[in-house]
């Protein structure tokens, strides 16, 4: 997910640029299942320092239910806003000094932004601790470990 910046950081603050976002075949962390294209929208605005870039994404994560481990697509819509500082000066070509402030992003030496690792974060945020295939997943039996959606097992059925 890589923009081109350049004209934008040449422009006065405020100057903003739109984009659809629509990626196939993503993959944004190892431990992430994306199922099917990423959808969202993506708006880049000048400010004084850099860029605020905000948007949000869709997409659909293969997640395994926190009780019967079943694996089951979860629909995730995922809003972003994060910063992103220059790291060399775009009229003059000359590098900046690095910005000591957490939670930033740099526009790249050939003025490009590559939002993959900001919606990669935003996204893991975004999914819940207890994730569960419905709302009431009756979950695994706890002495044999059958899974109790599919009706009850025999130590159950015997107590
Ligand atoms: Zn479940
Ligand atoms: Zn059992």
């Amino acid at each position: 997910m890589l923009y081109n910046v350049a004209q934008l950081m040449k422009a006065s603050v405020g100057a903003t640029l739109e984009y659809p976002i629509h990626e196939e075949g993503v993959q944004l962390d190892e431990d992430l299942k994306i199922v099917g294209p990423l959808d969202g929208h993506v708006r880049i605005r000048r400010t004084n320092q850099g860029l605020l870039v905000d948007g949000w994404v869709d997409l659909v994560l293969e997640l395994s239910c926190t009780r019967c481990l079943t694996t089951f697509e979860q629909p995730l819509h995922v809003p972003f806003m994060e910063q992103f500082y220059p790291t060399v000066d775009v009229v003059t070509g000359i590098a900046l000094p690095p910005i000591d402030e957490e939670d930033i992003f740099p526009i790249d030496d050939h003025h490009i932004i590559d939002l993959t690792e900001a919606i990669r974060q935003n996204v893991l945020i975004a999914i819940p601790m207890v994730t569960l295939c419905r709302e009431d997943c009756a979950g695994l039996c706890s002495q044999c470990g059958h899974d109790l959606n599919l009706g009850p097992c025999d130590w159950q059925a015997r107590s």
